[in-house]
């Protein structure tokens, strides 16, 4: 064999899943090529390069279902978002637009990408502005797409986001991306005109994918609007047209504010219409409920509940150092650990739930193929220095390995500090020790 883990403990997902291994037991994952062959408690085999884990968690790679790649680590230019609100936000994209080079995009997104990596973040889906006319997002990220492919998967967005009605060429545009080999159709019914106009957008836009067997997914009631209910739309049209298992909406923070009665109808629709929905905890907990007094809402669609009835929901990190939001560094387990407490989800199995939505559930999204710690899978995981999910969204753990397509692509040391308290030198990493 190329490479073997040795004594790894599984994230209960793949454990559940995989027939044999309990939970806590320590297994060995064996590597040949760009697959995994073998995942057993004594692995017989070597290999020309073995990794001790020594009972911490190894988990198939995080997957971002939603990000910004065309307008990533822009922080700064042309000048910072003082005020820290979505206007301004919008107001500094339109100021740098026109400042964009090609050069300039792919370098911040192959800088984000390096960070990415050294996350353990492997796959993540990126929305890119399709309403100027000369493309040039849409170019530059499909050329960082073929620069990463040997070690990342990349999905775009062709994402209409002034509108596809009100900006007169986005629909042109989106179509030349998507024969571009842009992956999926995107949308932003709530930015329309009228209510009416973005239900129409919904419409044409997934009429649009179902003809060319695309995914779609859209930026869908961003709103602190209890009556924006464009999602109502996007899983009648996702029925309407057997598009189930291939639609996603992203944000739905208006059903944070939506009457509850209107909600139990509305989540079996999506459960019916196989919708999944991606929530951006750093991102709706800043901007969301930013108009209202006191009290504020959160502004975070209804993610428990949405599990709850079975509809797959996953946790995107939306933006880093660009217009919108000033921080970030592309960590997942960061994502996940906001989402844990914006949603309030304390429970065990909560808790493991918000770990799946920054992995399993976004994979799902995606469609990655041959995700997962099973034989047949693609070799990517991940080596945290923790030893469960709960403990690594705690920590926001080290990376200690990375590997990508069989090969380990990045190294991290484990986080721990050394105290010179008198008379007891001593190390501390932060894991609670029972003696
Ligand atoms: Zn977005």
């Amino acid at each position: 064999m190329d490479l073997i883990i040795r004594g790894a403990v599984l994230p209960r997902s793949v454990t559940r899943a995989a027939s044999g291994a309990h939970a806590d037991e320590r297994i060995d994952i064996g590597i040949e090529g760009a697959r995994i062959v073998a995942v057993e408690p004594h692995l017989a085999a070597h290999a020309q390069q073995e990794i001790n884990a020594d009972g911490m968690l190894v988990t198939p790679p995080f997957v971002d279902a939603h990000f910004h790649m065309d307008a990533t680590l822009s922080y700064g230019l042309p000048r910072v978002n003082a005020s820290g609100t979505l206007l301004e936000g919008i107001a500094l994209w339109g100021e740098l637009k026109p400042h964009l080079t090609h050069e300039a995009l792919v370098e911040r997104a192959l800088q984000y990408c390096d960070w990415a990596v050294a996350r353990g973040l492997l796959a993540i889906r990126t929305h890119v502005d399709v309403c100027d006319d000369r493309l040039l997002a849409v170019q530059a990220l499909l050329e960082v797409r073929r620069r990463v492919a040997p070690y990342m998967d990349l999905q775009l967005v062709a994402f209409p986001q002034d509108g596809l009605l009100r900006s007169p060429r986005a629909f042109d545009n989106l179509k030349r991306a998507i024969d571009l080999g842009v992956d999926v159709v995107g949308g932003i019914p709530h930015f329309e005109r009228t209510m009416a106009d973005g239900a129409e957008s919904v419409r044409m836009l997934c009429e649009f994918a179902a003809q060319k067997g695309l995914r779609v997914d859209m930026h869908c009631d961003e709103s602190d609007d209890p009556l924006s209910r464009h999602i109502e739309t996007l899983a009648g049209e996702t029925h309407r047209l057997g598009l189930q298992g291939r639609v996603a909406g992203s944000h739905l923070t208006s059903m944070h504010s939506m009457d509850h009665y209107y909600v139990s109808k509305l989540l079996p629709l999506m459960h019916e219409a196989g919708v999944a929905a991606i929530a951006n905890p750093l991102i709706n907990i800043t901007l969301q409920g930013r108009s209202d007094t006191y009290p504020k809402r959160r502004g975070m669609t209804r993610v428990p509940e949405m599990l709850a009835m079975g509809i797959n929901v996953a946790f995107g990190h939306d933006c880093v150092m660009d217009p919108w939001y000033s921080l970030g560094s592309g960590d997942m387990l960061e994502v996940a650990h906001m989402g844990l407490h914006v949603a309030q989800m304390t429970g065990t199995d909560a808790m493991r739930a918000c770990f799946d939505a920054v992995t399993f559930n976004a994979a799902r999204i995606l469609g990655l193929e041959g995700y997962g710690i099973e034989p047949g899978c693609a070799a990517n995981c991940v080596l945290l220095d923790a030893r469960d999910e709960v403990e690594a969204i705690r920590l926001r753990a080290a990376r200690v390995a990375v590997v990508s397509r069989g090969k380990v692509v990045s190294r991290s040391p484990a986080a721990h500090a050394t105290l010179t308290l008198e008379g007891r030198p001593q190390q501390v990493d932060f894991k609670l020790r029972r003696t």
